[in-house]
């Protein structure tokens, strides 16, 4: 698709989905504007990332739940950063097990169901220097193969939060992910704002791209990744009803939002510590500045004594 000269406001990973019902886009008001935000990121890079407690403000974005030191929960939509931001405990709200789900102290656990979680997981957990790569949006014709490239050359494993009617679309992608270490997750078939949504649509949108997923060679995902972070109660419920781990990020570059090579690179250097999740987007529009920043900083990353996890 062209996403070129698009509105800067109207934004290419949701662009090309259809628009409506306020589910792919949302206004966020009072914060300096307006803001038309959607996407991956369209959360507020700032937000801290202490336990969501599944709180779900009106305007559709997932705030920090109670311990926020700072209160600074805002989406302001403004410079990218961390969302590790506020400090405090470094892993806040999560067992250091690496098993968000089960443990969270927030979530619930009724009868025989599974348990549903409080909150997505933001860190992994695998000691010193451990951190995750996060690739959403695809699989893209054009930069999954560049960045499958990258990350053969740097040997690093990484997870591609996949869009069902993507991966249906380019199937050898999702086997050729696959197939070369990655894990493959859940991203939703439509990349809709699920906050809202009735369980039942939730789940057909996850289902859908649960199969588009393993039709193309990959395993049954086990992790699901909301877009632009936009959790809810029902969105946990269906997770774990699925066998699905929700999964959110911890450093935000916001590269969909092409800020600039260099402005990637230095908020990923710059943010990143023992336990991020990064967010990068190969797929939703032009990702090119993408893909020169993480030939910049997967290599500096390295040199800096980080070593790729998988959530
Ligand atoms: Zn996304």
């Amino acid at each position: 698709m062209n996403v070129s000269g698009r509105d800067p406001l109207q934004l290419p990973g949701d662009a090309r989905l259809p628009i409506g019902g306020g589910m792919s886009r949302r206004l966020l008001l009072g914060f300096g504007g307006v803001m038309v935000l959607g996407g991956c990121a369209s959360k507020g890079a700032t937000s801290a990332a202490t336990g969501l407690a599944g709180a779900t403000n009106p305007g559709g974005s997932t705030t920090p739940g109670a311990g926020t030191p700072t209160g600074s929960s805002s989406p302001s939509g403004s410079a990218p950063t961390s969302r590790l931001s506020t400090g405090g405990a470094p892993f806040p709200g999560q067992s250091p097990s690496g098993s968000d789900t089960s443990s969270s102290a927030s979530g619930t656990h009724t009868g025989d169901a599974p348990p549903v979680a409080g909150h997505p997981q933001f860190y992994v957990h695998e000691g010193d220097k451990a951190i995750a790569l996060t690739i959403d949006d695809g699989p893209s014709s054009k930069y999954t193969p560049q960045v499958l490239e990258l990350l053969a050359q740097y040997k690093i494993p990484a997870t591609f939060c996949m869009i069902g009617e993507s991966a249906e679309k380019h199937a050898s992608l999702v086997a050729e992910v696959s197939a070369a270490g990655h894990l493959v997750a859940n991203h939703t078939w439509t990349h809709p704002n699920l906050s809202k949504m009735t369980a039942a649509h939730v789940t057909a949108e996850i289902e859908r791209t649960n199969d588009a997923i393993t039709k193309g060679g990959a395993k049954q995902p086990v992790l699901f990744r909301a877009p632009g972070g936009n959790w809810s109660p029902t969105v946990f419920q269906v997770c774990a009803k699925l066998g699905l781990r929700p999964l959110d990020w911890s450093v935000d570059p916001r590269d969909w939002s092409r800020p600039g090579t260099d402005h990637i690179v230095s908020t990923v250097m710059g943010h990143t510590k023992t336990g991020s999740i990064i967010l990068e987007h190969d797929g939703g529009g032009d990702r090119s500045q993408t893909v020169t920043a993480l030939q910049r900083f997967l290599p500096q990353l390295l040199e800096a004594g980080y070593r790729f996890v998988q959530p």
